[in-house]
């Protein structure tokens, strides 16, 4: 199971600061619109790399944690077994310190341009290197009581994992306090995010999909679809919630939100955003 850890970790390490740095595109920006002007007042992502946190403006008079949910956990958040929490920048230092050689190989590679290629997980593809010598970091909490835990992983869940209790009871409630359900550039092929979409239903919400493609609700009765790029359409509808508000306090930061954000397209493997939950 060391190998095992090592291989993962050092794929990690190499893999994350493309996903540290990574930029919100304008589907988390328009998002973040809406959130400003409170017209989507809880938010639940599959997603891990914590985008939508980061388009959430310094101006917002909300805290981005108490909006967002985070259905399949985040990269940016690793945890020993005893579920201290230890901040994945903080514990990228940690493994920069203990493996030196490593941290020339990614130097090399971030000198070079040549970046890694990252899975949805924050993991690495890389051939002919030796993870063997990789050296994990314990968990300093844990040391404290005596305890060597160097059993550590990212609060992501994983295929075949379950989502905590206290997380699908809040995206539960998230559902039931809403008066509709929008769900955007999912497939719903994950059944956390497609059971939300049933609990919308069986509550009588209103439901609509903004997705391009099938998905997996396509013909469940009272749903509403639209296939467009989600970009488009969330930037259209945000724009004509605030118009005719111009000049109110704090709309300025709306309209910045409307125009931010650049679009990468994803590697060609890469169609599964959603982290494979079985929920
Ligand atoms: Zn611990």
């Amino acid at each position: 199971m060391v190998m095992y850890r090592q291989r993962y970790w050092s794929r990690s390490y190499l893999g994350y600061p493309p996903v540290r740095d990574a930029q919100p595109n304008p589907t988390h920006y328009a998002i973040a619109a809406l959130q400003m002007t409170n017209h989507v007042p809880k938010l639940i992502t599959q997603n891990v790399d914590g985008l939508h946190h980061k388009a959430v403006p310094p101006e917002a008079r909300f805290s981005a944690k108490d909006r967002i949910l985070e259905l399949h956990g985040t990269l940016h958040v690793v945890h020993c077994r005893r579920k201290h929490k230890i901040d994945r920048m903080v514990f990228q230092d940690q493994l920069s310190e203990l493996n030196p050689p490593w941290k020339e190989f990614m130097d090399e590679m971030i000198r070079t341009g040549t970046e890694p290629r990252t899975n949805p997980d924050g993991d690495v593809d890389i051939r002919g290197v030796d993870f063997s010598n990789f050296v994990l970091p314990v968990c300093e909490t844990c040391l404290e009581d005596g305890i060597h835990d160097d059993i550590l992983k990212p609060e992501v869940v994983f295929f075949g994992e379950s989502i905590a209790p206290e997380v699908k009871q809040q995206s539960f409630q998230d559902v039931e306090s809403s008066d509709r359900v929008l769900f955007i550039g999912t497939t719903l092929a994950t059944y956390s995010a497609f059971r939300l979409l049933k609990h919308a239903t069986e509550l009588q919400k209103p439901v609509m999909l903004l997705n391009i493609g099938p998905t997996r609700a396509d013909d469940v009765p009272g749903v509403e679809k639209i296939e467009a790029a989600s970009s488009e359409v969330l930037r259209g509808a945000a724009r004509a919630l605030v118009k005719g508000r111009r000049g109110e306090k704090g709309l300025e930061v709306v309209e910045r939100l409307l125009v931010s954000g650049t679009i990468k397209p994803p590697p060609d493997d890469n169609e599964d955003r959603a982290p494979r939950a079985a929920g």
